[in-house]
């Protein structure tokens, strides 16, 4: 297993046959991103190529404690009301995105894969709800492969209060869209794709009433990110990102681990 590529795409047929029918226990992530406007300076797949960054990361992680795992191609669309506007902004509908995960973790699970992990970089609130309707509807009808003792899909949330408190603070303020959290993370995963003399020349933008983190509903525009940003961009640095993907990586480790009923703090 270990020497099989982490992309599932790049695997044969029969190659997902054995992995299905001979690991005790076989796990796809699943990278979801979106189609939306990151400011002036980063590009409009930022959050997939983020998730699709945690996923390569988490997967080698786990691969390194034995479990059999693989990274499913992205899901690259997804709910963004809060974008809309924009040029470049592509929004589907809650219906769409919720039955879209469900109908791909169902079919996952029916290829035999024990679990199914939903790691997903695109906030908008309207987004996670979808998701998380989408996860708890597989998993309360119970979709997983009999007798493996999993729980079928696990949604490891960044907005969570487990997890959101692991990040900086900008992040937990409500500043998280391709201000200096995201920024830094492409920074140290893509940093090609950074428009960096942009990027350093931004001025902060403190997010209108987040302080609850109750901006359900309320536009990009609406919250003070008229730019199509929030936070501080150029304070963005890659030894940050390098940081905060080593959380992020560790959010998805711990509840894959979790969800297959092994103890992540055991030693692999
Ligand atoms: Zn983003």
């Amino acid at each position: 297993m270990r020497k099989l590529p982490l992309q599932l795409a790049r695997l044969t047929t029969e190659e997902v046959g054995s992995i299905v029918d001979k690991e005790e226990t076989s796990v796809v992530l699943l990278p979801v991103g979106g189609v939306e406007p990151h400011g002036p300076h980063l590009p409009l797949g930022t959050d997939i190529t983020i998730a699709m960054e945690i996923c390569r990361k988490a997967a080698s992680a786990l691969r390194d404690r034995d479990v059999a795992v693989v990274i499913a191609p992205s899901l690259p669309y997804a709910v963004s009301e809060r974008a809309e506007g924009f040029p470049g902004a592509v929004c589907l509908s809650s219906d769409t995105m919720q039955r879209l995960v469900a109908e791909l973790c169902r079919a996952y699970l029916r290829d035999g894969w024990h679990h199914v992990s939903v790691v997903n970089h695109h906030l908008d609130p309207a987004h996670v709800a979808a998701l998380h309707a989408g996860v708890l509807e597989v998993n309360e009808s119970g979709g997983g492969a009999e007798g493996s003792g999993a729980v079928p899909v696990s949604f490891p949330n960044v907005l969570s209060r487990r997890w959101s408190a692991e990040l900086c603070e900008e992040f937990r303020s409500g500043a998280s869209h391709a201000g200096r959290y995201e920024s830094s993370i492409l920074l140290a995963s893509d940093p090609d794709a950074v428009r960096r003399e942009i990027m350093n020349g931004l001025e902060a933008v403190t997010p209108v009433s987040s302080e609850d983190g109750a901006e359900t509903g309320k536009s990009l525009r609406e919250m003070g990110g008229v730019d199509g940003y929030l936070g501080d961009p150029a304070a963005a640095s890659a030894a940050e990102g390098k940081d905060t993907l080593q959380r992020l990586q560790n959010m998805v480790v711990t509840e894959v681990l979790e969800a297959l009923g092994k103890d992540p703090a055991a030693a692999s």
